[in-house]
């Protein structure tokens, strides 16, 4: 397969709770050439995650295990848990010519910024941090504890932002897809011209 069909590397952040899934699944009805990566985490399952799926949930001592072994592009600890990105994935998907999103924070999107020359990064931004705490209470899967780490996270994030190529906000979930979509299509014929 020749270098021109090759996927994008797509880095996508924001603040847990900003809507990054909504968003995502939104734009994946858009494209049938584009997939999220996998990412594993020591985390518990919340309702409705699928082993797989969502994440593969592992316990503290494979994720070391993983990270010993270099099967990680990238991996971050995050709310007392390890979140990473399987690299064996990802490298295959690029070559079958998928454009490949990473869904990850701000530490682990900066890791990957700095390895891979050739990526997009998109920062999802949410119209204000009222609105972000309101968004993780309605979630009704965290508890109060967990509320107050993301939301002194998000803070930390905020000061990343300008890591970012892009940041698109999100206050409508079509409309914020869409402006993702159009920037993909951008790029993809940026990448084909040789640009970056
Ligand atoms: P959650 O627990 O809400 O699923 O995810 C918490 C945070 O971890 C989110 O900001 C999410 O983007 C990030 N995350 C998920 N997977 C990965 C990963 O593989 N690496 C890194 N660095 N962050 C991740």
């Amino acid at each position: 397969m020749s270098t021109d069909s090759r996927g994008l590397l797509i880095v996508f952040s924001g603040p847990s709770g900003s809507g990054k899934g909504t968003v995502l699944s939104e734009l994946l009805a858009m494209r049938d050439d584009t997939v999220i990566s996998v990412s594993v985490t020591t985390r518990a399952p919340r309702p409705g995650d699928v082993e797989g799926v969502h994440y593969f949930f592992r316990t503290h001592e494979q994720v070391e295990e993983m990270i010993k072994n270099d099967e990680l592009l990238e991996y971050a600890s995050y709310n007392g848990n390890y979140y990473g990105t399987p690299r064996a994935a990802v490298e295959q998907q690029l070559n079958d010519g998928k454009n490949v999103i990473l869904e990850i924070e701000v530490q682990g999107a900066e890791k990957v910024m700095a390895k891979v020359p050739d990526h997009v990064s998109v920062f999802l931004a949410v119209p204000s941090m009222e609105e972000l705490e309101r968004r993780l209470r309605t979630r009704g899967t965290e508890t109060e504890e967990s509320v107050c780490n993301r939301m002194h996270a998000a803070e930390e994030e905020l000061k990343h932002i300008d890591s970012y190529q892009h940041v698109v906000l999100n206050d409508d979930v079509k409309t914020a897809a869409a402006r993702i979509n159009a920037l993909i299509e951008a790029e993809k014929h940026n990448h084909k011209n040789g640009g970056n």
